[in-house]
């Protein structure tokens, strides 16, 4: 099963020309401006149990492929450009999705029946359309909401109680994960 994670407030949180804080790392982005973010500190066990089902899980992002892989390099997330599926990525997906299930994405072809995203926000940015019509959109009808797994947003607060509600959160979309994961396995 292939497991896609959104990045921006599901593994790290991000602030625009932010005053300096100490629990930030700071990059120039480009032309764009200085950002800062936080890692979620449950990030990298999100990560590490997604990749111990599927050794290709990506990231799933409606921004660019330039700052997901700077958030994933600062923070030592693993991901490399075959596992970073950007906004460009769903215009291409977009194309190709029409009457079939099946991606292309670096000339590798992605059957999305069975595969989960697990994002703080049921809606993406992407055009004004409902949560689920755009993920018919980009995916095809096998994509419903059992593929999306929510998850508790994280907004940078890394204090203890924050920290316990992130385990709790953590808990819960790994559970979710694995129901996914038995369905799949019985289809
Ligand atoms: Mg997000």
């Amino acid at each position: 099963m292939r497991i896609f994670l959104d990045l921006d407030d599901t593994l790290i949180h991000s602030v625009y020309n932010h005053k300096n804080n100490k629990n930030r790392t700071y990059i120039q982005f480009k032309d764009d401006g200085r950002y800062g973010s936080v890692e979620r500190p449950i990030a990298k066990d999100l990560i590490q149990f997604a990749r111990s089902i599927d050794p290709d899980v990506s990231i799933l992002t409606t921004a660019t492929m330039d700052w997901a892989m700077a958030w994933s390099n600062v923070f030592q997330f693993g991901f490399d450009e075959n596992h970073i599926y950007d906004r460009h990525a769903f215009t291409t997906w977009r194309t190709s999705i029409y009457g079939g299930t099946d991606i292309i994405w670096n000339e590798k072809s992605l059957n999305l029946k069975h595969a989960v995203i697990v994002d703080n926000n049921h809606l993406i940015n992407l055009h004004d359309a409902s949560p689920i019509h755009k993920m018919n959109f980009l995916f095809g009808e096998d994509f419903d909401d059992e593929n999306w797994i929510h998850m508790r947003a994280f907004d940078g607060n890394v204090s203890a109680d924050a920290l316990k509600a992130d385990e709790r959160a953590l808990d819960l979309t790994q559970k979710k994960i694995l129901e996914r994961v038995e369905k799949s396995l019985t289809n």
